[in-house]
């Protein structure tokens, strides 16, 4: 929903103050997809805000099912012109994820990530990140479902979005939002320090994940440059004093690449990194080829996971969603000129 546009048909018309929460209730609580279903507003108001404030800022102009069906990728366009995608997994127990973007493109460069490879364009405004999660909302609510889970694992690196991200969370988080509890909210950090400090001080207590992917300075800045800039020690510095003060379990995402971070030394030297503190876990991802890297071998990926484990390193393998679309993790990269072209094929719905 345009939130700016809102504000300022409210004021113009002089509204009382109570308007907007009944606004709010009525487009994240019951999910409404068009103005005329808000019966509980005047019907001038109505009229007005069909007119003039738009209930979402972002348009669905393609989307891909994943042959198994537990995946759901949309390609959105954004008032600009920019493209983002959004994915939904559904969990065999019941749980929908909806991986979000914070950013058109990404600034961070990571080597094996198709979307680090596009290049940044923007950052996302608040209401471009909740309007991602109001759509699946309102298309799982159809079948009676609902969204339980959010991790800002999209396009994008949250961090360098962090206001817009945190306000996105809050209204995903409210009573009067989206009602999606803080526990189930998730964000993943490339390892900008800076926004790992000032989540340890938010009230608002979000999962934190770091994408870590190599378990030395030198590997890690050949693949992600951001090491250069924040390397290891003062990254799990940061990391442990945000497990001190929150008492919160951290995620480590760790990407398996062929022949690249995937021996049972590198194996080793991970959990030297990690052994210290019970609330680190270990998230070993299968990679899905993009640009020049491989994904390591099942044997392999078998392999580093009972290494971990007998070094005492809590660790398991992450389930993937939706390889086949391009919607796993590193394989999100629209550009506006693939998504124009799906939407010629495909108009808007
Ligand atoms: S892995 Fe994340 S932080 Fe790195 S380039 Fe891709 S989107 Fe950006």
């Amino acid at each position: 929903m345009d939130s700016t546009l809102l504000a300022q048909i409210l004021e113009q018309d002089n509204q009382p103050d109570y308007r907007r929460r009944q606004i709010e209730t009525d487009v994240f609580g019951h999910l409404i997809s068009d103005w005329a279903q808000a019966t509980d507003l005047p019907a001038a108001l109505r009229t007005k805000l069909t007119e003039c404030v738009p209930l979402s800022t972002i348009e669905a102009i393609d989307s891909g099912e994943s042959r198994r069906g537990d995946s759901t990728k949309v390609v959105f366009r954004l008032t600009d012109g920019e493209m983002i995608e959004s994915v939904l997994m559904r969990h065999n127990d019941g749980r929908n994820t909806i991986c979000v973007s914070s950013q058109a493109g990404c600034p961070m460069r990571c080597a094996f990530c198709a979307t680090g490879r596009s290049g940044f364009r923007r950052n996302l405004t608040v209401d471009e990140i909740v309007d991602q999660v109001l759509y699946f909302a309102r298309r799982l609510n159809r079948n009676d479902q609902r969204v339980s889970n959010v991790v800002f694992m999209g396009m994008g690196e949250p961090f360098h979005n962090y206001d817009a991200v945190l306000s996105a969370a809050r209204i995903m988080n409210a009573e009067t939002g989206l009602g999606i509890a803080a526990r189930r909210i998730s964000i993943s950090t490339c390892g900008l320090i800076p926004g790992i400090e000032r989540l340890t001080n938010e009230p608002l207590q979000l999962n934190l994940a770091i994408s870590l992917h190599a378990p030395n300075d030198k590997l890690r800045s050949q693949i992600m440059p951001v090491n250069e800039a924040y390397p290891l020690t003062d990254l799990l510095s940061a990391v442990r004093t945000y497990v001190t003060k929150t008492r919160r379990k951290v995620m480590f995402e760790y990407l398996l690449l062929d022949g690249v971070n995937d021996s049972l030394e590198q194996a080793e030297q991970l959990a030297e990194l990690l052994f210290d503190s019970p609330l680190f876990h270990v998230n070993l991802i299968r990679f899905h080829r993009t640009g020049d890297f491989r994904p390591s071998p099942k044997s392999r990926r078998d392999d580093f996971l009972l290494r971990l484990k007998s070094k005492g390193i809590s660790a398991t393998h992450r389930v993937s969603f939706g390889e086949d679309i391009k919607a796993a993790c590193g394989m999100l990269a629209t550009n506006a000129k693939s998504a124009t072209k799906k939407m010629e094929r495909k108009p808007n719905r």
